[in-house]
């Protein structure tokens, strides 16, 4: 079997450094904490340059130094695709270029293919044969997707009010998944209490080491695309932060092993107003975040009360001199209208939450018209329920075709 180059040489408790051996089955820390995986940086030095990738695959795993998979026999892969940075002018605000990563092209519709290609490609190489988890909607699709690639089992719990096509999506992808009359943290419990009944993988986010490098790729791939220079100023919508975790994690290994150098972006954490737990640690300057009661937002995808690496995301956003915001529904659904119908690209309601995030912020001074910015869209927005339509026409009767003049 051909083996992939890899240069892990172990994982580490993030809170507290305590070290883990690689090639073993692991969740979180004995302090209850997400793993990190640390590789021998001077080996990925020597052992890949920026022109080898010129000739590489246009997908993920043309960053395979950086990732953990040993073997290419375990790599599950749907077509993970490099997602394209659109600039959108007529959004921007000032003298600094205005993008938007649109990770809605990847498999599944949503950047959690990334993660999940990576957990169940590490999975399949552990030799784990059921998997269990928690989701809003499409962390559950994605695991279904590769789940059933790799011939792994899967069974998937999700709030009652998720919606209808990514249960279904979930249900057609071949796992099995059951609706909760809760949120995703008490999805949470039913995984964690059913580990030792039933003996599935929890795959919650952040409870298994691997989702992060899957998330990482958005790091790299942002650095590659901008000819290794990175933008000012990062918006991420942060449910448990795994992307935002997973590109400064990025950031600083290409750092180490200078690929990219100076300022790194400033790492600003996008949340909802009905469900801010990050931004209430940051403004109150605490290392954790505690339990949001009473969660409610249109962007379900960052509805996560409490986030288990809650500490990595304030410290990548304070390390980074970025901030934590939260904006509410309406400038969310506004946001959301205005990326459509002026620059023709239809946003998942995370994605606009970051829009509706850097104009407000633009507009209070926290971020200067000149910074360049990159906004995430983490999903296609045809997943999401759209505003209605009901004009008509009666081939019948006569038509009106002033009507079309003055719309
Ligand atoms: C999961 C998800 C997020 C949040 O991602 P994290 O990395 O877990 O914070 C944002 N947007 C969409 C569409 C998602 O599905």
């Amino acid at each position: 079997m051909e083996e992939v180059q890899t240069f892990v040489t172990h994982l580490e408790c993030g809170l507290t450094g305590e070290r883990f051996e690689p090639d073993r089955v692991h969740g979180l820390s004995s302090a209850g904490r997400p793993l990190l995986v640390h590789y021998d940086l001077d080996a990925i030095r020597d052992g890949v340059s920026q022109p080898d990738l010129i000739g590489r695959p246009p997908e993920l795993w043309r960053y395979r130094e950086f990732l953990p998979v040993r073997r290419k026999a375990n790599i599950v892969s749907l077509g993970e695709t490099m997602t394209p940075l659109l600039p959108v002018p007529k959004l921007q605000t000032g003298a600094g270029p205005l993008m938007v990563k649109d990770e809605g092209r990847l498999p599944t519709g949503s950047f959690k293919s990334r993660g999940l290609c990576m957990a169940v490609s590490m999975a399949k190489e552990l030799g784990i044969t059921r998997i269990a988890m928690p989701t809003n909607g499409n962390a559950g699709a994605a695991l279904a997707a590769y789940a059933t690639r790799a011939g792994i089992q899967s069974f998937v719990f999700c709030p009652e009010d998720t919606p209808e096509v990514n249960v279904r999506e979930i249900a057609a992808q071949g796992a099995r998944v059951w609706r909760v009359n809760g949120l995703i943290n008490d999805c949470g419990k039913i995984v964690a209490d059913g580990k030792q009944a039933v003996g599935w993988f929890d795959l919650s986010t952040l409870k298994e080491p691997y989702r992060i490098e899957g998330k990482k790729t958005m790091g790299l791939e942002l650095a590659e695309q901008m000819q290794w220079k990175l933008p000012d100023v990062i918006m991420y919508p942060t449910g448990g932060g795994t992307g935002l975790i997973g590109m400064w994690k990025a950031f600083q290994e290409l750092q180490a092993i200078g690929w990219i150098h100076g300022r790194l972006p400033r790492m600003i954490a996008v949340q909802a107003t009905g469900c801010a737990p990050i931004v209430r640690a940051y403004e109150a300057g605490e290392r954790h975040a505690e339990l949001w009661t009473n969660a409610h937002t249109v962007a379900t995808g960052i509805r996560v009360p409490a986030a288990v690496g809650d500490f990595l995301i304030l410290q990548a956003v304070r390390d980074s001199n970025g901030f934590a915001v939260a904006v509410d529904d309406d400038a969310i659904m506004a946001a959301h209208r205005t990326c459509a119908q002026q620059e023709g690209v239809l946003l998942c309601p995370e994605g606009a939450a970051t829009l509706a995030a850097y104009q407000q912020a633009v507009a209070a001074g926290r971020i200067s018209s000149d910074e360049s910015v990159v906004l995430f869209n983490c999903a296609t927005g045809l997943k999401y329920p759209l505003p209605a339509v009901s004009q008509t026409l009666d081939r019948h009767q006569p038509i009106d075709y002033q009507q079309f003049r003055t719309e």
